[in-house]
């Protein structure tokens, strides 16, 4: 009885299709937590949230080459898997889900997902089919999984914006977000950081608290953002020798740059070191 008992405590390691049927058929209220692996901090604080809110849950594991706009980042994408493993056990995790490319995509083809005009912004204007490639990923995962809510991290606020709004119309289930988990630095934390040395890192944390003090100045005086982000820009560029890819302020309705009245966020992508980081304030 008891050996049962920690049987049915274990968590469940799933690589078939068939397997994740049998496995989850029955589940009513599944957490889905989907990721790209090399797990940290950010992903245990989202598997937390589901653990807390729904019955049961499931993280994906799987570096969907679609959402890659770059080849060779897609090769030198962080794989850390036995740690990932030793991680969700720690948590608890019912079930894991790892499956391979061929497995999601001979699924075949479905209706194309296309990115609205007024959405391709932010990381969708520099990482072409991106978005798209999440989308459609989440798409298949969500036919194959059926959760009742997908947890996903503030540190993408644009993904989380996206998803939202596509999941929420197409299926009967709700996309939750969870805070972004930073390091001591202040710098969110993210799997590229195992791209990094001490060094890019300790360079990160610069840019950040310059980037936490200018949205404070930008929220006392908001009709001078422009002014106060090309200022801090120009410093960024010249003291740290990084290449900025954006750094805007957009309101959290609808991601236009209209302020006035609503609530927004400072959105930046920069590289470093070559790695891409993106965070929002
Ligand atoms: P990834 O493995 O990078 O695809 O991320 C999987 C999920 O974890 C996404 O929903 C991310 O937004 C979320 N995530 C990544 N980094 C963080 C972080 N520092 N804090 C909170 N959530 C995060």
């Amino acid at each position: 009885m008891f050996y049962l008992l920690i049987l049915l405590l274990q968590m469940k390691l799933i690589k078939q299709i068939t397997d994740l049927n049998k496995a989850i058929n029955k589940e009513k209220e599944l957490g889905f937590v989907p990721t790209m692996g090399s797990l940290h901090k950010g992903h245990e604080s989202l598997i937390k949230i589901s653990k807390k809110k729904c019955t049961k849950t499931i993280v994906s594991i799987f570096i969907n080459p679609t959402q890659f706009n770059n080849k060779e980042d897609y090769k030198t994408y962080p794989r850390n898997l036995n740690n990932d493993l030793k991680v969700l056990k720690r948590l608890k995790v019912d079930y894991v889900y790892i499956p391979t490319v061929a497995q999601i995509y001979k699924l075949g083809k479905i209706s194309k997902i296309s990115l609205k005009k007024v959405d391709k912004i932010l990381c969708a204007k520099f990482r072409k089919g991106h978005f798209e490639g999440v989308l459609n990923v989440l798409n298949r995962f969500m036919k194959l999984i059926s959760p009742k809510i997908v947890f996903m991290g503030e540190k993408d606020y644009q993904q989380f914006f996206l998803v939202k709004k596509f999941i929420e119309k197409k299926y009967k289930c709700r996309v939750y977000s969870g805070k972004t988990i930073r390091n001591s630095n202040k710098v969110a934390l993210s799997s590229r950081h195992n791209l990094l040395n001490s060094d890019d890192l300790k360079i990160a944390g610069l840019i950040t608290n310059k980037l936490f003090n200018l949205k404070s100045l930008i929220s006392k005086n908001k009709k001078k953002s422009k002014n106060l982000i090309k200022t801090v820009k120009e410093e960024l560029i010249i003291r740290f020798n990084i290449k900025i890819e954006y750094l805007e302020c957009r309101n959290l309705i609808n991601l236009s740059t209209g302020l006035h009245n609503k609530p927004f966020k400072l959105f930046v992508s920069y590289y470093l070191n070559k790695v891409r980081l993106i965070d929002n304030f």
